[in-house]
């Protein structure tokens, strides 16, 4: 089964599609968190961020900084968000690699991540784990 990003790239449904270059292509949410909330996709099917390869990744990020001040520009905001979901605890709904840039008013009434804060030795031991992770993979 085709997934809704492979048919909007390949044309078989609706999208108002912005920019494209060769990996990449750029079309609005149909449900945005604000206007111009705009979705970068791989060409290709990859499931998730990290199944997506370095080279494709790199089109959707030249595409971003292409696309942003363009998007910022021309529905007035203050900012942007450049988020990515991956997997379904992160919130990830289509399964098909995607960024989404949302453009933000200084009073749009969004506030994205609450902070937590680590209790004592926590962050230490933590980046240790992590550098350790790194050094094997
Ligand atoms: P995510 O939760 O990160 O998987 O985000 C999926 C996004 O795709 C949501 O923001 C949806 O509003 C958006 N979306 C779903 N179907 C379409 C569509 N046909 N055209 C444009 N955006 C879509
Ligand atoms: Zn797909």
């Amino acid at each position: 089964m085709t997934c809704i990003f492979c048919q909007i790239v390949a044309g078989d449904i609706p999208a108002h599609k912005i920019y494209e270059n060769h990996h990449a292509i750029a079309f609005l949410d149909i449900n945005p968190v604000n206007p111009g909330h705009t979705l970068i996709v791989p060409k290709e099917h990859h499931e998730i961020f990290l199944e997506t390869p370095p080279e494709v990744l790199y089109d959707i990020m030249d595409a971003a900084l292409r696309i942003a001040p363009v998007v910022v520009e021309a529905v007035g905001a203050d900012g942007f968000n450049l988020d990515l979901n991956n997997g379904e605890a992160a919130g990830q709904v289509i399964f098909h690699t995607h960024f989404h840039l949302m453009p933000r008013f200084a009073n749009d009434g969004l506030r994205p991540w609450p902070h937590k804060s680590y209790g004592p030795g926590e962050a230490e031991g933590l980046a240790e784990k992590i550098r350790e992770g790194l050094e094997k993979s």
